[in-house]
């Protein structure tokens, strides 16, 4: 199967193209199309699957059809992420493959100043990819705003869990919009994470990969 067959707009073909990806992997070939649709998505995956692009392209498509300009401090994306090494990881995956999109990308993780990214923040931006703690310290302080939020992924829940973030998560996931879209990325499906599935998926789409 090519990517052409999935639906993504020529700009986004033309850059896969360009980065010698002619098949789209198992989980991209199940998460593209469910994602472009509006859906949530229960996705078991590792790391090496093509995940990051099976969330990042649909996105990036959806953010650019829907073009609106973001109001101060808004996120209309955001993306959740263990570490920091991921956060920056995913995060350019959004630049290289939304290159030419026109759209607002940022990476926030704890460890370094706040200051900057409360800088970066109020422009508002299309895509943030943020650790749960950092998001959580930026919220706090009236950073970023949370109403027009229309995706919410988590990617790597499973391990955001073992490192104790699940205290922050339900804090983020309460100050969120009850309607959007939710795409949830795990390695493992621990009675934890089948919790947090049931508590934020409507009729998700089951993907394995
Ligand atoms: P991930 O599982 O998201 O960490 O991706 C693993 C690696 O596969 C990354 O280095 C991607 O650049 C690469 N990749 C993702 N999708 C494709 C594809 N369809 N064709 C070729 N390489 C890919």
């Amino acid at each position: 199967m090519p990517f052409a067959s999935l639906g993504l707009i020529d700009q986004i073909n033309q850059t896969l193209a360009s980065l010698d990806y002619t098949t789209p992997t198992a989980v991209q070939q199940q998460a593209i199309p469910a994602v472009l649709a509006g859906k949530d998505v229960m996705a078991a995956a590792q790391t090496g699957t093509g995940k990051t692009a099976g969330f990042a392209l649909p996105i990036l498509q959806r953010l650019v059809k829907k073009s609106t300009p973001v109001s101060s401090n808004a996120v209309r994306a955001l993306v959740l992420v263990p570490t920091r090494e991921l956060a920056e990881q995913v995060h350019e995956s959004f630049r290289t493959y939304g290159a030419g999109l026109g759209l607002r990308t940022m990476v926030a993780y704890g460890g370094v100043s706040i200051n900057p990214q409360m800088m970066n923040l109020r422009k508002g931006v299309d895509v943030l990819v943020a650790t749960p703690g950092r998001l959580l310290d930026l919220y706090r302080q009236n950073a970023v705003k949370f109403n027009e939020v229309q995706t919410l992924v988590l990617d790597e829940a499973d391990r955001m869990l073992d490192l104790g973030f699940s205290k922050e998560l339900d804090q983020v996931f309460a100050a969120l919009p009850k309607k959007r879209q939710t795409l949830l990325f795990s390695a493992t499906f621990s009675d934890q994470i089948r919790a947090m599935a049931n508590q934020l998926l409507r009729e998700p789409v089951r993907i394995e990969a």
